[in-house]
Protein backbone atom coordinates (compact mmCIF):
# COMPACT_ATOMS: atom_id res chain seq x y z
CA UNK A 1 0.00 0.00 0.00
CA UNK A 2 1.49 3.48 -0.81
CA UNK A 3 1.32 5.61 2.32
CA UNK A 4 0.94 9.44 1.43
CA UNK A 5 3.19 11.26 3.59
CA UNK A 6 1.72 14.89 4.80
CA UNK A 7 4.14 17.45 6.55
CA UNK A 8 6.80 15.46 5.75
CA UNK A 9 10.76 16.54 4.86
CA UNK A 10 13.04 14.48 3.01
CA UNK A 11 16.95 14.88 2.80
CA UNK A 12 17.63 11.59 0.95
CA UNK A 13 15.85 9.19 -1.24
CA UNK A 14 13.20 6.98 0.93
CA UNK A 15 12.80 4.14 -1.22
CA UNK A 16 15.32 1.45 -1.51
CA UNK A 17 16.70 2.43 2.00
CA UNK A 18 17.52 -0.37 4.53
CA UNK A 19 18.41 1.57 7.58
CA UNK A 20 15.92 0.75 9.22
CA UNK A 21 17.00 -1.91 11.49
CA UNK A 22 20.47 -1.45 11.75
CA UNK A 23 21.03 -2.77 15.90
CA UNK A 24 23.29 -5.16 15.89
CA UNK A 25 23.36 -6.49 19.56
CA UNK A 26 21.20 -6.09 22.33
CA UNK A 27 21.63 -2.69 24.52
CA UNK A 28 20.43 -4.85 27.29
CA UNK A 29 22.33 -8.15 27.41
CA UNK A 30 24.47 -7.77 24.36
CA UNK A 31 23.26 -11.06 22.70
CA UNK A 32 23.03 -10.80 18.67
CA UNK A 33 19.63 -9.64 17.82
CA UNK A 34 17.74 -11.41 15.21
CA UNK A 35 15.07 -9.91 13.02
CA UNK A 36 11.28 -10.99 14.42
CA UNK A 37 8.13 -9.90 13.29
CA UNK A 38 6.72 -7.78 16.58
CA UNK A 39 3.99 -5.33 16.17
CA UNK A 40 3.39 -5.01 12.53
CA UNK A 41 6.82 -5.14 11.18
CA UNK A 42 10.00 -7.01 11.01
CA UNK A 43 12.53 -5.62 14.16
CA UNK A 44 15.80 -6.21 15.83
CA UNK A 45 14.96 -8.73 18.54
CA UNK A 46 16.74 -10.19 21.57
CA UNK A 47 16.81 -14.01 21.52
CA UNK A 48 18.01 -14.65 25.11
CA UNK A 49 16.20 -11.46 27.08
CA UNK A 50 13.45 -10.71 24.57
CA UNK A 51 14.18 -7.04 24.29
CA UNK A 52 12.47 -5.99 21.27
CA UNK A 53 14.22 -2.59 19.66
CA UNK A 54 11.44 -0.11 18.40
CA UNK A 55 13.15 2.58 15.93
CA UNK A 56 11.07 5.77 16.54
CA UNK A 57 11.83 9.43 15.25
CA UNK A 58 13.71 11.32 17.40
CA UNK A 59 11.79 14.61 18.41
CA UNK A 60 12.76 18.28 18.24
CA UNK A 61 11.66 21.48 19.00
CA UNK A 62 12.41 25.09 16.50
CA UNK A 63 11.62 28.64 17.49
CA UNK A 64 11.11 31.52 15.88
CA UNK A 65 12.22 34.03 17.80
CA UNK A 66 10.13 37.12 16.62
CA UNK A 67 11.07 40.99 17.53
CA UNK A 68 8.55 43.35 15.65
CA UNK A 69 8.51 42.34 11.88
CA UNK A 70 12.37 40.75 12.71
CA UNK A 71 12.80 37.02 13.50
CA UNK A 72 16.20 35.36 14.54
CA UNK A 73 18.04 32.99 12.43
CA UNK A 74 21.38 31.34 13.12
CA UNK A 75 24.21 30.26 11.06
CA UNK A 76 25.35 26.63 11.54
CA UNK A 77 28.97 26.60 12.76
CA UNK A 78 32.02 24.83 11.05
CA UNK A 79 32.03 21.34 11.87
CA UNK A 80 28.12 20.48 12.52
CA UNK A 81 25.88 19.25 10.53
CA UNK A 82 25.03 21.34 7.26
CA UNK A 83 27.89 23.97 8.18
CA UNK A 84 27.17 27.76 6.95
CA UNK A 85 23.60 27.42 6.41
CA UNK A 86 21.31 29.28 8.69
CA UNK A 87 18.37 28.10 10.52
CA UNK A 88 16.36 28.58 13.14
CA UNK A 89 17.25 27.61 16.60
CA UNK A 90 16.29 24.68 18.55
CA UNK A 91 17.37 21.30 19.26
CA UNK A 92 16.41 17.87 20.59
CA UNK A 93 13.97 17.42 23.43
CA UNK A 94 16.02 15.23 26.48
CA UNK A 95 14.33 12.65 28.27
CA UNK A 96 12.99 14.48 31.25
CA UNK A 97 11.80 17.40 29.84
CA UNK A 98 8.33 18.86 28.33
CA UNK A 99 9.06 20.41 24.58
CA UNK A 100 8.60 23.94 26.04
CA UNK A 101 11.19 23.48 28.63
CA UNK A 102 13.07 21.94 26.05
CA UNK A 103 12.59 24.99 23.36
CA UNK A 104 13.28 27.52 26.28
CA UNK A 105 16.94 25.66 27.11
CA UNK A 106 17.71 25.54 23.34
CA UNK A 107 17.23 28.74 22.49
CA UNK A 108 19.10 29.91 25.94
CA UNK A 109 22.29 27.64 24.77
CA UNK A 110 22.71 28.73 20.98
CA UNK A 111 21.83 32.37 21.30
CA UNK A 112 22.14 33.28 24.75
CA UNK A 113 17.99 34.79 25.18
CA UNK A 114 15.35 34.42 27.79
CA UNK A 115 12.57 33.84 25.99
CA UNK A 116 8.68 33.41 25.84
CA UNK A 117 6.85 30.64 24.31
CA UNK A 118 3.58 32.15 22.66
CA UNK A 119 2.55 29.69 20.13
CA UNK A 120 2.30 25.89 18.77
CA UNK A 121 2.90 26.95 14.75
CA UNK A 122 3.67 23.81 12.92
CA UNK A 123 4.85 19.83 13.33
CA UNK A 124 7.04 18.08 10.69
CA UNK A 125 8.49 14.81 9.93
CA UNK A 126 11.75 15.19 8.86
CA UNK A 127 13.56 12.11 7.29
CA UNK A 128 17.30 13.76 7.37
CA UNK A 129 19.13 10.20 6.19
CA UNK A 130 18.38 6.43 6.61
CA UNK A 131 20.05 6.87 10.38
CA UNK A 132 18.06 10.15 11.69
CA UNK A 133 14.25 10.74 11.36
CA UNK A 134 13.13 13.44 13.61
CA UNK A 135 9.52 15.28 14.64
CA UNK A 136 9.87 18.86 15.10
CA UNK A 137 7.55 21.21 17.12
CA UNK A 138 7.67 24.54 15.44
CA UNK A 139 7.05 27.20 18.09
CA UNK A 140 6.93 31.18 17.97
CA UNK A 141 8.60 33.06 21.12
CA UNK A 142 9.43 36.85 21.79
CA UNK A 143 12.62 37.71 23.83
CA UNK A 144 11.92 38.55 27.46
CA UNK A 145 15.42 39.30 28.41
CA UNK A 146 19.65 39.22 26.76
CA UNK A 147 21.85 39.70 24.13
CA UNK A 148 21.92 37.63 21.17
CA UNK A 149 25.59 35.44 21.37
CA UNK A 150 26.09 32.51 19.20
CA UNK A 151 26.98 29.75 21.15
CA UNK A 152 26.44 25.45 20.77
CA UNK A 153 26.52 25.04 17.18
CA UNK A 154 26.12 28.22 15.63
CA UNK A 155 28.51 30.56 14.83
CA UNK A 156 26.84 33.47 13.98
CA UNK A 157 23.10 35.46 14.84
CA UNK A 158 21.54 38.08 12.52
CA UNK A 159 17.76 39.55 12.23
CA UNK A 160 16.22 39.00 9.05
CA UNK A 161 13.08 40.90 8.27
CA UNK A 162 9.66 39.31 6.69
CA UNK A 163 10.29 41.13 3.53
CA UNK A 164 14.06 39.89 3.28
CA UNK A 165 15.12 37.24 1.28
CA UNK A 166 16.17 33.93 2.99
CA UNK A 167 19.57 32.84 3.16
CA UNK A 168 21.15 29.33 2.15
CA UNK A 169 18.96 27.38 4.66
CA UNK A 170 20.22 24.11 6.46
CA UNK A 171 16.76 22.66 6.59
CA UNK A 172 13.60 22.33 4.19
CA UNK A 173 11.34 22.56 7.11
CA UNK A 174 12.59 25.84 8.51
CA UNK A 175 12.21 27.25 4.99
CA UNK A 176 8.85 26.19 4.97
CA UNK A 177 7.43 27.45 8.00
CA UNK A 178 9.27 31.00 7.55
CA UNK A 179 8.15 31.90 3.90
CA UNK A 180 4.25 30.30 5.28
CA UNK A 181 4.73 32.34 8.61
CA UNK A 182 1.76 34.66 8.09
CA UNK A 183 -0.74 32.00 6.83
CA UNK A 184 0.57 29.59 9.71
CA UNK A 185 0.31 32.01 12.49
CA UNK A 186 -3.27 32.50 11.66
CA UNK A 187 -4.09 29.00 12.54
CA UNK A 188 -1.67 28.01 15.23
CA UNK A 189 -2.38 26.90 18.73
CA UNK A 190 -1.56 28.98 21.83
CA UNK A 191 0.57 27.68 24.76
CA UNK A 192 -2.12 26.94 27.17
CA UNK A 193 -0.22 27.07 30.49
CA UNK A 194 -3.22 25.82 32.65
CA UNK A 195 -1.51 22.32 31.42
CA UNK A 196 0.82 21.46 34.12
CA UNK A 197 2.42 19.04 36.00
CA UNK A 198 4.54 18.89 38.76
CA UNK A 199 7.41 16.21 39.50
CA UNK A 200 5.51 13.00 40.58
CA UNK A 201 2.11 14.58 39.81
CA UNK A 202 -0.68 13.34 37.07
CA UNK A 203 -1.35 15.48 34.58
CA UNK A 204 -4.83 16.85 34.39
CA UNK A 205 -6.46 18.98 31.72
CA UNK A 206 -9.32 21.24 33.27
ZN1 LIG B 1 19.04 -9.08 25.38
Amino acid sequence: MEIKRRHVWKSYDWHGNDGLQNLNYCPACGTKCEQAFQGGRDRPVCPACGFVYYKNPYPGVVVIIQDRDKILLGKRAEGSFQSGKWCLPGGFIEYDEDFLTSAIREVKEETNLEIEIQSILNVSSIFHSPELHTLVVTLVARVVEGVPRPGDDLDELRWFSYNDRLPEMAFPADEYVLENYDGLKRISLPVNTSITSEQGVEQKIT
